[in-house]
C-alpha cells in the first residue's frame, strides 16, 4: 500500500510553524509497512485542499491528512473531503454525544461553533477522540482510503495509534514491516567515511544503507524489511555488524546517542567524575553534558574562564604561561585542565581554549585554532585542532565542544567499569 501524507494549515505553509506531524506519521506508516511516496503541505484554502486531495487519491491508496478539523472557519478538511467524495456532511449522533460529554466533563456549555465537529461526510466513519474535541474521519472513496486527523500533535498521535493503525492492519493490505537502525559516528570526515563505505551505500543493496551528516556527526541509517519487526531487525543485523567491525572506533552510539550522550554513558559506566574549564566554548560543553538526564554523580561542573584573569583565578593557570605562550596554546589548555581538576577534586579535568572568530585570528593563530586539554591521575595532555578559518563561529564552537567530549569518551573506553575490581 502506497500513501501520501498531507499537512493542512496556513501556519505551516507560511513558515510560522514547523510541520512535525508529517515526519511522525511517515515513520509510523513505514513501520506498519506502508510506503509514503508523497508528502504535501497545503494552506487553509478550500479549493486548494480539494485539488490536493484529488491529486493524492490519483497516486496513493492511502491518504492521511493532519489538521483542519477544528471548529473555526479556517478548518476546512471535512468540507474538502465531502467535495472530493461528492457527498454531503451529516451530523454523527455518536460524535455529537462525545462532544457534549467532553464539554460537560469540563463544566462548560458546548459553544455553538463546535457543533460542526460532529459533522462527517456521508458514509464516512468517525474516529473517536478521547483527548480533544475533533474526531478523526475514515473515508473510503474510489479505491482510496482517506484518514483525517486533528492537527494537534498529541491528539494526532493517539488517534493514529489507537484508531488508525488497527484499522489499517484489518485491511490486510499492509506490506512488510520496515525497520531502521541509525548508527552515529564522530571524528572522521563524511567524504572519507563515504569512500570507505561505497559497497554498503551502493544503490539497490539490501538492506539499504544511507549516510547523513549533522553537526559533524555522521550517521549510517540501515533500513530493512521483513514480515515481522523481529525478522526485519534480524535481516539488518549482519549489515549493522559489518559497520561496527569496520568503523567501530568512530561509533559513538545509535539513535539519539550522539557524543554528549555517549560520554555520559561512559562516565556512568566508569564512575569517573569530570570537571571542565571552558574558554572559547563558553559553557557549551557543560550545557551539552547537563542536557543529558542523570549525570549529576559524574559531572561536577566547571567554569567559563573566558578572560585571562579568570583562567588564573578560577582555573588555576599560572599567569606566566599565558604571558609566554598566549591564552590560546597547548600549555594554557593543559594548565586549565590540570587546574580545574585540582580545584574541583575531579578525576578528569577537560579544557578548551581557542579562536572562534570571526575576528581575532592571526597567521600564526588563525580562526578555528582550538586547543583541548585533558588532565587525569596519570598526567595531562593537549590536542590541537584546526576547525577551519572560514567556518562560522557557531560551527567552530560546536565542533570544539564535540571533539573535547569525544576525547574524554575515547579515553574512558580503556577504563574499567565501576563495579569491576581494579587491581
Ligand atoms: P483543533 O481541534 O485543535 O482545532 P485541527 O485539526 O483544526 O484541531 P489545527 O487547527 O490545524 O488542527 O492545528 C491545531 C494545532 O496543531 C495548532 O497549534 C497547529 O499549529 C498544530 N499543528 C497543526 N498541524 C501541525 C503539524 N503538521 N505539525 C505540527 N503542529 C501542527
Ligand atoms: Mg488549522
Amino acid at each position: 500500500m502506497d500513501a501520501e501524507v498531507i499537512a493542512v494549515g496556513s501556519e505551516l505553509t507560511s513558515g510560522q510553524k514547523l510541520d512535525t506531524n508529517t515526519q511522525w506519521l511517515s515513520r509510523r506508516l513505514g513501520e506498519l509497512g506502508v510506503r509514503v511516496r508523497y508528502q504535501t503541505t497545503v494552506a487553509d484554502e478550500l479549493m486548494d485542499q480539494v485539488e490536493i486531495l484529488r491529486a493524492a487519491a490519483a497516486r496513493a491508496q492511502l491518504v492521511v491528512i493532519g489538521g483542519g478539523l477544528g471548529p473555526t472557519q479556517d478548518d476546512l478538511t471535512r468540507e474538502a473531503l465531502g467535495i472530493v467524495a461528492g457527498v454531503a456532511l451529516v451530523e454523527d449522533a455518536g460524535c455529537r454525544r462525545d462532544l457534549e460529554a467532553f464539554f460537560s466533563r469540563r463544566n462548560r456549555p458546548m459553544p455553538v461553533r463546535n457543533r460542526v465537529q460532529a459533522l462527517i461526510p456521508e458514509g464516512a466513519e468517525p474516529l473517536p477522540n478521547r483527548v480533544g474535541t475533533a474526531p478523526g474521519i475514515w473515508l473510503e472513496h474510489g479505491g482510496t482510503i482517506f484518514v483525517a486527523l486533528p492537527g494537534v500533535p498529541g491528539e494526532l498521535m493517539i488517534l493514529f495509534d489507537e484508531q488508525v493503525a488497527p484499522r489499517l492492519r484489518a485491511t490486510g493490505r499492509l506490506g512488510p514491516v520496515r525497520v531502521h537502525r541509525v548508527i552515529n559516528l564522530f571524528g572522521k570526515g563524511e567524504s572519507e567515511l563515504e569512500a570507505e563505505a561505497l559497497d554498503l551505500t551502493v544503490r539497490g543493496r539490501q538492506p539499504e544503507v544511507g549516510i547523513t551528516a549533522s553537526d559533524a556527526t555522521i550517521s549510517f541509517r540501515v533500513t530493512g524489511e521483513g514480515p515481522t519487526e523481529a525478522e526485519a531487525l534480524a535481516a539488518i543485523e549482519p549489515t549493522v555488524r559489518l559497520i561496527y567491525e569496520r568503523f567501530g572506533e568512530w561509533i559513538v552510539g545509535e539513535g539519539p546517542v550522539d557524543v554528549a550522550e555517549a560520554l555520559a554513558l561512559e562516565l556512568a559506566r566508569t564512575g569517573a567524575r569530570l570537571a571542565v574549564a571552558e574558554s572559547c566554548t563558553g559553557g557549551l560543553i557543560a550545557k551539552r553534558i547537563t542536557d543529558v538526564a542523570g549525570v549529576s554523580p559524574y559531572f561536577m561542573g566547571g567554569v567559563v574562564s573566558y578572560a585571562n584573569a579568570l583562567k588564573v583565578s578560577l582555573a588555576g593557570v599560572d599567569p606566566k604561561l599565558i604571558e609566554h605562550h598566549g591564552a590560546v596554546s597547548g600549555e594554557v589548555a593543559e594548565a586549565m585542565a590540570a587546574g580545574i581538576r585540582r580545584v574541583a577534586g575531579a578525576d578528569l579535568g577537560l579544557s578548551v581554549t581557542g579562536i572562534a572568530g570571526p575576528g581575532g585570528g592571526t597567521p600564526e593563530k588563525p580562526v578555528g585554532l582550538v586547543y583541548l586539554g585533558l588532565a587525569w591521575g596519570g598526567g595531562v595532555e593537549h590536542r590541537r585542532l584546526l576547525l577551519g578559518s572560514e567556518q562560522p563561529r557557531a560551527v567552530i564552537r560546536s565542533r570544539a565542544a564535540k571533539h573535547a567530549m569525544n576525547w574524554v569518551r575515547q579515553r574512558l573506553r580503556d577504563w574499567p567499569s565501576r563495579d569491576e575490581p581494579s587491581e
